[in-house]
C-alpha cells in the first residue's frame, strides 16, 4: 500500500524542526497558561518558576506536573484558559477510574483534534472513496465525535452509528459497504463474533481496516479481530484531557503509535519519583499540550505506562512513537503482593485458545486476597464432563501462574454468559475497595 499522509509536511518534518516548533509553541503556551489559569500559576509560583524561565523544551522539566486529582479539584472551570464565550464544546472522560473530568474546546481546539484523527484515518489508507463506520459512543465520550470529525476531514462517507445496536451495525455495514470500522477493540471483537454467528465469512465483509483504541488490547486480540473480520486492525490512543483519540496513531509499520508531536509534547517519567527518564525507558507517559487554547494542560500525568522511541519508521513519519500502553498504573492490581495486569490474563487466554471474554474478581477474606477469573468456555468444551472441565480449569490456572507468579481460581462458565461490551470493557471487579 502506498503510504498516505493527511498533512505530509508536518508528519514527515525533520526531527530538529519538530523540536524547534515545539520549543516556540511551549514558550507561548506557558505564558498563556500562567496568565489565564490561576490554578496552574499557583503551582508554578510554589515551584518558583515563571514563564521567563522557559526558553524551550529543554526547560520543560522545570514546570510542575498536573494529575487527575488536580483536574478533579479544579472541576469544572478551574483549568479553563479561555472565556466560556470562546468555547464551543465540552467532552468528558468515561470515568473508568473514578469521577469524570470535563474538558473544554474552542473552535481551534476541535479543529486540531479532528486533524489528528484525520491523520490516523489516512494512515490506515482512508480516502474519500471510503465508508467509515464510527461505532465508538457519541456524546460526552470523545471516541465518536473525534473519529467523526476526522472522517469528515478526510472526506470519507461517514456512518455515525455510535455504539450498540449490534444487529443494526451489521446491517448498515453490509448494506452500505463500510470499509473502515472505528470502535473499541472489545466492541470490534463482539461485532466479529456476531457476524460469525450469522454465517458471514471474512471475505463476505466489506471492511478493509479497523481503527481500534480507547482501552488496552493485546497483540493476540488484534490477530483474532483481524481474522474474523478479514481486515488489518490499527491502534489509536488518546485521552479526553489532551483532546481525545488521535493523540497518537499507528501507521503501516505497526510498531507503535506516532504521537502528533506538533500538538503534544511527550515525556516518560518514573511514576514513583517523577524523574524524567531517557528515551527507551518504560515509565509513565506525561503530555504537554502545545497549542490547545481552552484546556491547555502542561505536564499532565496520564498514568499510562509505555516506552517512547524515535527509531526511524518505514512509513516516513518522523513523529516519536509510543508503545501500546498495556494498562495504567492504576489498572494494576496488587493481589497477595503480586502485580497483576488484566492484559496478562488476556494474553494467556488467547494463547490457550480461549476468547477474550473474561472477568477478574478480587476480594479479601480475613487477611488474604482471593483471586478468581471467570472465563467463557468455547462452545465445543460446553459438552465436556465435569471432570473434563475441572482439568481444563486447572491447566488454565497453571498457565496463568507461569505468567503472573500466582494462581487464580479459574471458573469456566457457559459461552456468552459474560456480558459483552459496546464501549470500554469492564474486566475487573475489585470487591476489596468496598470494604
Ligand atoms: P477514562 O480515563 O475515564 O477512561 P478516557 O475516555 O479519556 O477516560 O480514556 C483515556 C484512557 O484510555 C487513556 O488514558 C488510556 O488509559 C486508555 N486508552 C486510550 N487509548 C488506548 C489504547 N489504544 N491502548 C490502551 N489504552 C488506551
Ligand atoms: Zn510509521
Amino acid at each position: 500500500m502506498q503510504e498516505r499522509y493527511y498533512q505530509k509536511e508536518i508528519e514527515t518534518m525533520p526531527v530538529e524542526e519538530i523540536k524547534k516548533l515545539q520549543s516556540e509553541k511551549l514558550v507561548k503556551q506557558v505564558k498563556h497558561v500562567y496568565e489565564n489559569v490561576p490554578y496552574y500559576r499557583d503551582l508554578m509560583d510554589q515551584k518558583g518558576v515563571t514563564p521567563a524561565d522557559i526558553h524551550g523544551i529543554e526547560d520543560l522539566h522545570k514546570l510542575p506536573f498536573l494529575t487527575k486529582a488536580d483536574l478533579r479539584d479544579a472541576y469544572p472551570y478551574g483549568l479553563l484558559a479561555k472565556p466560556l464565550s470562546e468555547c464551543v464544546r465540552i467532552q468528558s472522560t468515561s470515568g473508568t477510574t473514578g469521577k469524570r473530568v470535563v474538558a473544554f474546546y474552542t473552535r481551534h481546539d476541535v479543529d486540531l483534534w479532528e486533524d489528528c484523527c484525520a491523520r490516523a484515518i489516512t494512515a490506515v489508507g482512508g480516502t474519500n472513496e471510503d465508508v467509515c463506520q464510527v461505532a465508538y459512543g457519541y456524546g460526552l465520550f470523545t471516541g465518536g465525535p473525534g473519529l467523526n470529525g476526522g472522517s469528515h476531514k478526510v472526506g470519507c462517507l461517514t456512518l455515525p452509528m455510535s455504539s450498540g445496536f449490534t444487529e443494526r451495525q451489521i446491517q448498515f455495514m453490509m448494506d452500505l459497504k463500510a470499509t473502515i470500522l472505528c470502535c473499541t477493540p472489545s466492541y470490534a471483537a463482539y461485532i466479529g463474533e456476531t457476524l460469525q454467528e450469522q454465517g458471514y465469512k471474512p471475505e463476505d465483509i466489506p471492511l478493509k481496516a479497523g481503527i481500534f483504541g480507547a482501552e488496552p488490547w493485546t497483540e493476540e486480540m488484534r490477530r483474532g479481530i483481524e481474522q474474523t473480520l478479514g481486515i488489518k486492525a490499527y491502534d489509536i490512543y488518546g485521552l479526553t484531557e489532551t483532546t481525545g483519540p488521535g493523540v497518537s496513531f499507528e501507521c503501516s509499520e505497526q510498531t507503535g503509535m506516532h504521537i502528533n508531536e506538533d500538538h503534544f509534547l511527550a515525556e516518560i517519567i518514573d511514576p514513583d519519583t517523577g524523574e524524567v527518564l531517557p528515551e527507551g525507558s518504560k515509565g509513565e507517559l506525561v503530555f504537554t499540550s502545545l497549542d490547545k487554547e481552552a484546556f491547555p494542560l502542561l505536564r499532565y500525568r496520564t498514568r499510562d505506562i509505555c516506552v517512547l522511541s524515535r527509531k526511524k519508521c518505514s512509513c516516513g513519519r518522523t513523529f516519536i512513537k509510543m508503545t501500546k500502553p498495556m494498562g495504567r498504573s492504576d489498572d494494576m492490581l496488587i493481589i497477595r503482593g503480586v502485580n497483576v495486569f488484566p492484559s496478562q490474563i488476556e494474553t494467556v487466554l488467547l494463547n490457550e485458545g480461549y476468547q477474550p471474554n473474561y472477568q477478574i474478581i478480587v476480594d479479601r477474606v480475613g487477611n488474604t486476597d482471593t483471586f478468581d477469573v471467570n472465563v467463557e468456555m468455547n462452545p465445543d468444551q460446553f459438552t465436556d464432563t465435569v471432570s473434563g472441565v475441572t482439568a481444563l480449569e486447572k491447566s488454565l490456572s497453571e498457565a496463568m501462574k507461569t505468567m503472573l507468579g500466582i494462581n487464580p481460581k479459574v471458573h469456566l462458565v457457559a459461552p456468552k454468559s459474560i456480558v459483552r461490551s459496546e464501549g470500554k470493557a469492564v474486566r475487573v471487579i475489585d470487591k476489596r475497595k468496598l470494604h
